[in-house]
């Protein structure tokens, strides 16, 4: 799950580590109050920022900078509404804007490779690391942290050096890597990310610039399977930016990816919806999504399994092959032949049960007169002719 750049600065300042404040706007008015507080407060320019789940938001117009309150309203008034990749900008944050002397980058992610937390950090800030990571990848360091002992304090200085931090910002930059380190670890993050992490000149006590670092933008994605733990992480899921069918799959606790073919897929175990689009590609089809209902599918998730996979233009064919074992095969039977019966749109449909209760979803299926399979060979190669034959 993909968070805001508002909740992930959150979760960093949570661990101790240095954010500049903001406030959330959703109207130019909104945007206008919290300006005037900052100016009040004694702010020379205040930055406004779209909040959309997508990278570049700066090349595409959606991070700008305002000398004034006015100018702070004219600037939200632009940004609120703007199509970013696609997304409409519904909100924005308002922050003091720093002066910013340097742009590095700073990332964490999990290294399926070396089961290790890696922590990434280039002086090649401000950038997206990706085209960092093509055009110059000598100017990405990396240190796996220990996966008992955390990332420890020689790992995040060896880090700082490598990007040429030295002194009072190396210590700094210690405190801040092991602060993203603690942030993956506390949340079940799978990334944790600070683009740009500034060197910016702040007053110090007696009014002169002390460089300083900080955690200038951020982006945090969390693992879905930790988000158990975490109840208070459920949260900071935006709705307005989730895909309808991924929150009616989720709602319905079902694993649903869409695919480009024309063959619909329900299926229990991903195992088995796996080796079902196998098959359908091997007889010479195109699936037109993987889904897994789940163990023990009942009535209403067969039902919105069926809706779903129908709410795709593209599906000619549906092809249903469930192995019974906890899942009863005559309720998914029952639940398949309700679901038909409901849906607006028709399309051929060939049915494998095995398992449990299989004799009795034949009854059931025989006496809806729906077209069911011997083998799961069988029903790939009949799924595949549906198709062809329907898009004739
Ligand atoms: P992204 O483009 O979506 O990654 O959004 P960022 O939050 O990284 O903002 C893009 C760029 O805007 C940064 O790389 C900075 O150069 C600039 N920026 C962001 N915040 C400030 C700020 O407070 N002051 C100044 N001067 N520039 C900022
Ligand atoms: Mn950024």
């Amino acid at each position: 799950m993909k968070i805001q750049e508002a909740d992930a600065k959150s979760l960093l300042l949570a661990e101790g580590l240095p954010v500049p404040g903001w406030e959330l706007a959703r109207t130019p008015d909104e945007v206008r109050k919290a300006a005037e507080k900052l100016f009040a407060g004694g702010a020379d320019r205040v930055v406004i920022k779209a909040q959309v789940l997508v990278g570049g938001r700066g090349k595409a117009g959606g991070v700008k900078l305002a000398g004034s309150s006015q100018e702070a309203f004219e600037i939200g008034g632009r940004i609120l509404g703007m199509d970013i990749k696609g997304i409409t900008v519904r909100k924005v944050i308002v922050g003091r804007a720093v002066d910013i002397v340097k742009e590095y980058y700073l990332g964490a992610i999990i290294d399926r490779a070396s089961r290790r937390i890696v922590l990434m950090a280039s002086a090649e800030g401000g950038v997206e690391i990706e085209e960092v990571a093509k055009t110059n990848p000598g100017a990405i360091h990396r240190v796996a942290a220990h996966a008992e002992l955390g990332l420890l304090p020689f790992q995040a200085r060896s880090l700082g050096l490598a990007i040429g931090l030295r002194d009072s910002l190396l210590n700094q930059f210690v405190a801040i890597a092991q602060g993203l380190h603690r942030t993956m670890k506390a949340n079940d993050a799978d990334l944790v990310e600070v683009n740009p992490l500034g060197i910016v000149n702040e007053a110090g006590p007696d009014g002169t610039a002390v460089p300083t670092l900080l955690c200038l933008d951020a982006k945090i994605t969390l693992d879905d399977s930790g988000l158990g733990r975490h109840p208070g992480l459920e949260a900071m899921r935006d709705l307005d930016e989730e895909d309808p069918v991924d929150a009616k799959a989720r709602k319905l606790g079902i694993n649903f990816i869409h695919l480009d073919g024309t063959i619909g897929c329900m299926v229990n175990g991903a195992g088995l919806a796996m080796t079902t689009m196998d098959l359908v590609k091997h007889y010479g089809g195109e699936p037109a999504n993987f889904l897994d209902v789940g163990g023990g599918a009942r009535h209403e998730v067969v039902c919105g399994a069926m809706e779903l996979i129908l709410a795709d233009p593209n599906v000619k064919a549906i092809l249903v092959n469930i192995f019974g074992g906890i899942t009863r095969g005559d309720e998914v039977a029952g639940g398949i032949i309700e679901a038909q019966r409901s849906q607006s749109r028709v399309v051929p449909m060939v049915v494998r049960i095995v398992g449990t209760n299989a004799d009795e979803a034949a009854r059931l299926l025989r006496e809806a007169k729906l077209e069911t399979a011997s083998s799961l060979d069988d029903a790939a190669q009949k799924a595949v002719a549906m198709a062809k034959g329907a898009a004739r």
